[in-house]
Protein backbone atom coordinates (compact mmCIF):
# COMPACT_ATOMS: atom_id res chain seq x y z
CA UNK A 1 0.00 0.00 0.00
CA UNK A 2 1.18 3.30 -1.21
CA UNK A 3 -0.40 6.37 0.17
CA UNK A 4 -1.66 9.00 -2.27
CA UNK A 5 -2.03 6.31 -5.13
CA UNK A 6 -5.03 5.94 -6.20
CA UNK A 7 -5.71 1.93 -7.35
CA UNK A 8 -4.21 1.24 -3.49
CA UNK A 9 -6.91 2.75 -2.25
CA UNK A 10 -8.97 0.90 -4.44
CA UNK A 11 -7.87 -2.08 -3.43
CA UNK A 12 -8.24 -1.21 0.31
CA UNK A 13 -11.89 -0.52 -0.55
CA UNK A 14 -11.37 3.01 0.53
CA UNK A 15 -12.74 4.25 -2.69
CA UNK A 16 -15.25 2.62 -5.19
CA UNK A 17 -14.31 0.53 -8.10
CA UNK A 18 -16.54 -1.52 -10.57
CA UNK A 19 -14.35 -4.64 -9.85
CA UNK A 20 -14.76 -7.28 -12.53
CA UNK A 21 -12.21 -10.20 -10.66
CA UNK A 22 -10.26 -10.61 -7.69
CA UNK A 23 -8.05 -13.36 -6.43
CA UNK A 24 -5.35 -13.27 -3.85
CA UNK A 25 -2.53 -11.40 -6.03
CA UNK A 26 -4.53 -9.39 -9.07
CA UNK A 27 -7.44 -7.35 -8.86
CA UNK A 28 -8.84 -6.13 -11.90
CA UNK A 29 -11.92 -3.32 -12.51
CA UNK A 30 -13.22 -1.15 -14.79
CA UNK A 31 -11.76 2.19 -15.96
CA UNK A 32 -13.49 5.31 -14.89
CA UNK A 33 -11.88 7.09 -17.67
CA UNK A 34 -12.61 4.34 -20.33
CA UNK A 35 -11.63 4.32 -24.11
CA UNK A 36 -14.24 1.77 -24.84
CA UNK A 37 -16.71 0.45 -23.03
CA UNK A 38 -15.71 -2.49 -21.09
CA UNK A 39 -12.18 -1.08 -20.84
CA UNK A 40 -10.63 -2.65 -17.94
CA UNK A 41 -7.45 -2.32 -15.74
CA UNK A 42 -5.42 -5.43 -14.05
CA UNK A 43 -3.20 -4.49 -11.73
CA UNK A 44 -1.28 -6.44 -8.92
CA UNK A 45 -2.69 -5.95 -5.17
CA UNK A 46 0.89 -4.46 -3.94
CA UNK A 47 1.65 -1.60 -4.94
CA UNK A 48 4.53 -1.42 -7.84
CA UNK A 49 5.51 1.21 -10.37
CA UNK A 50 6.39 -0.27 -13.85
CA UNK A 51 6.23 -3.54 -14.99
CA UNK A 52 10.19 -4.57 -14.10
CA UNK A 53 9.57 -3.62 -10.53
CA UNK A 54 6.92 -6.41 -10.48
CA UNK A 55 8.81 -9.45 -8.25
CA UNK A 56 8.80 -12.96 -8.94
CA UNK A 57 5.81 -14.34 -11.13
CA UNK A 58 3.79 -11.13 -10.11
CA UNK A 59 4.03 -10.27 -13.68
CA UNK A 60 3.38 -13.42 -15.20
CA UNK A 61 0.18 -13.55 -12.77
CA UNK A 62 -1.08 -10.21 -14.39
CA UNK A 63 -0.36 -11.50 -18.06
CA UNK A 64 -2.47 -14.82 -16.62
CA UNK A 65 -5.39 -12.64 -15.54
CA UNK A 66 -5.53 -10.09 -18.94
CA UNK A 67 -5.21 -13.57 -21.15
CA UNK A 68 -8.17 -14.75 -19.35
CA UNK A 69 -10.61 -11.39 -19.15
CA UNK A 70 -10.03 -10.61 -22.45
CA UNK A 71 -12.56 -12.78 -24.22
CA UNK A 72 -14.88 -12.14 -21.42
CA UNK A 73 -15.10 -8.19 -21.82
CA UNK A 74 -14.90 -9.00 -25.62
CA UNK A 75 -17.96 -10.88 -25.15
CA UNK A 76 -19.67 -8.84 -22.83
CA UNK A 77 -19.06 -5.89 -24.90
CA UNK A 78 -19.59 -7.57 -28.32
CA UNK A 79 -16.08 -6.53 -29.14
CA UNK A 80 -14.14 -8.08 -32.44
CA UNK A 81 -10.56 -8.05 -30.16
CA UNK A 82 -8.80 -6.26 -27.67
CA UNK A 83 -5.94 -4.13 -27.29
CA UNK A 84 -3.68 -5.38 -24.22
CA UNK A 85 -1.06 -2.57 -23.24
CA UNK A 86 0.94 -1.25 -20.57
CA UNK A 87 1.67 2.38 -20.48
CA UNK A 88 5.18 1.40 -19.04
CA UNK A 89 6.91 4.55 -16.80
CA UNK A 90 6.02 8.35 -16.93
CA UNK A 91 8.20 9.00 -20.65
CA UNK A 92 5.40 6.14 -21.84
CA UNK A 93 2.31 7.93 -20.81
CA UNK A 94 1.99 5.95 -17.56
CA UNK A 95 -0.12 8.47 -15.10
CA UNK A 96 -0.77 6.30 -12.33
CA UNK A 97 2.38 5.08 -11.17
CA UNK A 98 1.12 1.84 -9.75
CA UNK A 99 1.23 -0.77 -12.60
CA UNK A 100 -2.07 -1.61 -14.79
CA UNK A 101 -2.30 -3.92 -18.13
CA UNK A 102 -5.05 -1.97 -20.08
CA UNK A 103 -7.61 -4.31 -21.51
CA UNK A 104 -9.45 -2.10 -24.24
CA UNK A 105 -12.54 -3.93 -26.65
CA UNK A 106 -11.96 -2.83 -29.97
CA UNK A 107 -14.42 -3.04 -32.81
CA UNK A 108 -14.15 -3.74 -36.45
CA UNK A 109 -15.46 -0.03 -37.42
CA UNK A 110 -13.49 1.57 -34.32
CA UNK A 111 -10.90 3.57 -36.57
CA UNK A 112 -8.08 3.64 -34.04
CA UNK A 113 -5.86 1.53 -35.65
CA UNK A 114 -2.65 -0.66 -34.16
CA UNK A 115 -0.41 0.30 -31.84
CA UNK A 116 1.88 1.09 -34.39
CA UNK A 117 -0.27 4.28 -35.28
CA UNK A 118 1.03 6.06 -31.65
CA UNK A 119 4.59 6.02 -33.08
CA UNK A 120 4.05 8.20 -36.41
CA UNK A 121 7.21 7.46 -38.52
CA UNK A 122 9.74 4.55 -37.89
CA UNK A 123 13.43 4.68 -37.27
CA UNK A 124 15.55 4.15 -40.20
CA UNK A 125 17.70 1.35 -39.24
CA UNK A 126 20.25 -0.73 -41.07
CA UNK A 127 20.63 -4.44 -40.85
CA UNK A 128 24.24 -3.23 -38.67
CA UNK A 129 22.44 -0.85 -36.74
CA UNK A 130 19.49 -3.33 -35.53
CA UNK A 131 22.36 -6.33 -34.71
CA UNK A 132 24.16 -3.77 -32.81
CA UNK A 133 20.90 -2.88 -30.45
CA UNK A 134 20.52 -6.76 -30.50
CA UNK A 135 23.56 -7.17 -28.76
CA UNK A 136 23.28 -4.07 -26.31
CA UNK A 137 19.57 -5.85 -25.15
CA UNK A 138 21.94 -9.20 -24.65
CA UNK A 139 24.55 -7.43 -22.95
CA UNK A 140 22.15 -5.59 -20.41
CA UNK A 141 20.62 -8.43 -18.85
P1 LIG B 1 -2.26 5.28 -17.46
O1 LIG B 1 -2.25 6.54 -18.28
O2 LIG B 1 -1.75 4.09 -18.20
O3 LIG B 1 -1.56 5.50 -16.13
O4 LIG B 1 -3.78 4.97 -17.18
C1 LIG B 1 -4.43 5.27 -15.99
C2 LIG B 1 -5.88 4.91 -16.17
O5 LIG B 1 -6.49 4.89 -14.90
C3 LIG B 1 -6.67 5.88 -17.04
O6 LIG B 1 -7.24 5.18 -18.15
C4 LIG B 1 -7.73 6.44 -16.08
O7 LIG B 1 -8.97 6.65 -16.72
C5 LIG B 1 -7.82 5.33 -15.03
N1 LIG B 1 -8.25 5.76 -13.71
C6 LIG B 1 -7.79 6.81 -12.99
N2 LIG B 1 -8.41 6.86 -11.79
C7 LIG B 1 -9.26 5.80 -11.75
C8 LIG B 1 -10.19 5.30 -10.78
N3 LIG B 1 -10.36 5.89 -9.59
N4 LIG B 1 -10.89 4.19 -11.09
C9 LIG B 1 -10.73 3.58 -12.28
N5 LIG B 1 -9.88 4.00 -13.22
C10 LIG B 1 -9.16 5.10 -12.97
ZN1 LIG C 1 -0.58 1.69 -5.45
Amino acid sequence: MSDDCIFCAIVDGEIPGEIVYEDEDVLAFLDANPLARGHTLVIPKAHHETVSDLPGDLGAAIGRVASDLAPAIESAVDADGSTVAFNNGEAAGQEVPHVHCHVVPRFESDGHGPIHALFGSRPDLDDEEIASVGDAIRDAQ
